[in-house]
């Protein structure tokens, strides 16, 4: 085995900015397609693409797919349209190419044959023709004596003979790392964690290439990696125990490994590990639900980066300018939905002020994934969609209010039981709602002041206070006891469904 023994490698850490500027950032998310992509990963990619941005380098996607049993297109596809929703454009990956392609570790299987039998031919590997039986045996033996479960190393000193003999017997071989006898610590120089040494002890020889040719993902990562110049490998904390193992690839290659920063791990508000337990983990959830980009993006960046004291709200090209690897902390940020909620009211405020017709579509979306609105969508829908939009204003902290204060908008009135008892139940109420749909009941679009008028001028002849017939009128049109405006909304609903459900709410009255 080349280079085992003497002095621990030390993968030196960058100091100053300077420094990470006279290398090419090149940065990436290795994600695997086995699912929807998760805020975690979402996270992860996140800090990757701010670093490369920050720096003037590349942030590249690579699809890590080598797990066929879980691995889907589908799951590719979405991962990557969850992404460039978020607005994290990348510059090389499976769908745009790039000179290191290609992108997806299944296309690239010749490579890590090739890597491997290098390591094979230098000795730094060698050829393992146990069974996956014997294997199982090995570690039942172990188990039952209680000692730990590693390889025997019967394969690591096979003679020429014996491995044609194995051969014939129509074994096919799987490809180790020698590691068990790599005798030094492994120091990993992690840029937010500073030097976490790996004893040798919990090194085993490792498989690399399965015995059907399939890479492991210690091996791919490895070669992956390096042959696409990945200056800086930023991810979960879960990889912190692989990096010694990929560690010693890189030195039984003689290739110079990339800076490693591992992220804390994401707690959920019970200060466990954030799990659906607590709500949506999948930034799809968040798309599906209206929350805006941005405003994830800007909740991403908070959660173990601290740039400012008092203050939260950034914009992307604030947190390109500012955000600095050194800054990020090493305790466990909390992903807490209230904060992305709240932060979601915010980038919503500003965006009713800038494109009210932006926020109708994120509205919108939310509407057609709730079937009150059928596509193809009408120019007039989207003019009626924006103009609850805009009634409802600062109550929209995601898209999916539209439906907590808006509902009544799109489809048949649901009576809040206490609303009904409070407004409907009184004696008086049925025979006013019936007076107020009489007097509306006329041809002619109802504008906000001619709706007033009507409320007024009943009130006046009954001797009563408005309040006396706003009251009821609301929970018949709405259901509600709370909402926007009433004459605004009655406007919107129109003549002909204001009346009707003025009659209707008349029935139940009483
Ligand atoms: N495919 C790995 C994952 O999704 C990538 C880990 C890494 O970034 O190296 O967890």
């Amino acid at each position: 085995m080349p280079r085992h023994g003497g002095t621990p490698p030390v993968y030196t850490k960058t100091g100053s900015e300077s420094e990470v500027d006279a290398v090419t950032v090149r940065t990436r998310y290795a994600g695997s397609p086995t699912g929807l992509l998760h805020v975690g990963g979402a996270w992860a990619a996140f800090f990757n693409w701010l670093f490369a941005r920050h720096h003037g380098g590349a942030f590249v996607i690579r699809v890590e797919d080598t797990d066929r049993t879980r691995s889907t297109e589908e799951s590719e596809r979405a991962i990557l349209e969850d992404l460039r929703w978020l607005g994290l454009e990348w510059d090389e990956g499976p769908d745009v190419g790039g000179p290191y392609g290609p992108y997806r570790q299944t296309e690239r299987f010749a490579l890590y044959a090739r890597y491997a039998r290098d390591l094979l031919e230098g000795g730094a590997a060698y050829e393992c023709y146990c069974t996956p039986e014997e294997l199982e045996a090995e570690r039942q033996r172990a188990r039952a004596r209680q000692l730990p479960q590693r390889y025997s190393g019967r394969c690591r000193h096979l003679s020429a003979a014996q491995r044609s003999a194995f051969l014939a017997q129509g074994r096919r071989p799987a490809i180790r790392l020698r590691l068990a006898d790599f005798g030094r610590t492994i120091v990993v120089d992690d840029l937010i964690r500073g030097r976490v040494e790996f004893s040798p002890q919990h090194l085993d020889d490792y498989i690399i290439i399965r015995s059907d040719g399939s890479p492991l993902y210690n091996f791919a990562n490895v070669v992956d990696d390096h042959l696409m110049a990945i200056s800086h490998v930023i991810r979960g904390a879960e990889h912190l125990s692989n990096t010694p193992k990929q560690l010693a690839i890189y030195e039984a290659l003689g290739w110079t490994p990339p800076q490693f920063a591992h992220l804390p791990v994401i707690l959920g508000t019970d200060r466990k590990k954030l799990s659906k337990r607590l709500g949506d983990t999948a930034v799809r959830d968040y798309r599906r639900r209206g929350y805006l980009p941005e405003a994830l993006l800007n909740f991403f960046a908070l959660m173990g980066w601290y740039p400012e004291e008092d203050r939260e709200i950034y914009s992307l090209e604030e947190l390109v300018a500012r955000f600095r690897i050194e800054d990020l902390g090493k305790a466990s940020p909390v992903f807490d939905p209230a904060k992305l909620t709240w932060m979601n009211g915010v980038y919503m405020r500003r965006a009713l002020e800038a494109d009210p017709g932006r926020v109708a579509q994120v509205c919108l979306g939310v509407l057609l994934a709730e079937g009150l609105v059928a596509e193809p969508v009408t120019p007039e829908q989207r003019a009626y969609v924006e103009k609850v939009v805009r009634l409802l204003g600062d109550r929209l902290k995601v898209g999916e209010d539209i439906l907590t204060y808006g509902d009544f908008f799109f489809r048949e009135v649901t009576f809040d039981p206490a609303a009904e008892q409070q407004y409907l139940r009184r004696p008086q109420a049925r025979e006013l709602l019936r007076a107020l749909a009489d007097r509306l009941e006329q041809d002619g679009a109802l504008s906000h002041a001619a709706a007033e008028a009507a409320v007024r001028a009943l009130a006046a002849e009954r001797g009563i206070h408005s309040r006396e017939v706003i009251h009821p009128a609301r929970v018949a049109l709405t259901g509600k006891t709370a909402g926007p405006g009433l004459f605004e909304l009655m406007e919107l609903l129109g003549r002909p469904r204001v009346v009707a459900r003025l009659r209707a709410a008349a029935e139940r009255a009483g």
